[in-house]
């Protein structure tokens, strides 16, 4: 009979290097850095490259900016405007597109 273990995967580890960076709603990377400014939030991933712009209003704050932003991310209402990064991890070309199809034309 094994023993019941308890997973415990959550380590919560505060980081006080760079407070204001949210959890990235695509790559799940704690990378999303937002920037407000005249009402509007930029909001950029530094992992996966995703970044847009959301309109906020004043009183928001970083946290309440990435809430909307996460609102918005999960109905499908955001514009992302991705950075066309040159990713040197995933070189993986659809290299030659073998057609291997069953021609039954025989
Ligand atoms: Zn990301």
């Amino acid at each position: 009979m094994g023993g019941k273990r308890k997973k415990r995967t959550k380590i919560i580890r505060p980081k006080p290097k760079l407070p204001k960076t949210f959890e990235c709603p695509r790559c799940g990377k704690i990378s999303i850095s937002i920037d407000i400014k005249d009402g509007l939030a930029k909001i950029q991933c530094g992992s996966c490259g995703l970044y847009t712009e959301i309109e906020v209003p004043p009183v928001f704050d970083e946290a309440n900016a990435y809430g909307k932003f996460i609102d918005l991310y999960l109905d499908g209402k955001l514009e992302i405007k991705e950075e066309n990064k040159d990713s040197t991890e995933d070189k993986n070309e659809t290299e030659g597109e073998s057609k291997e199809l069953h021609s039954t034309s025989n």
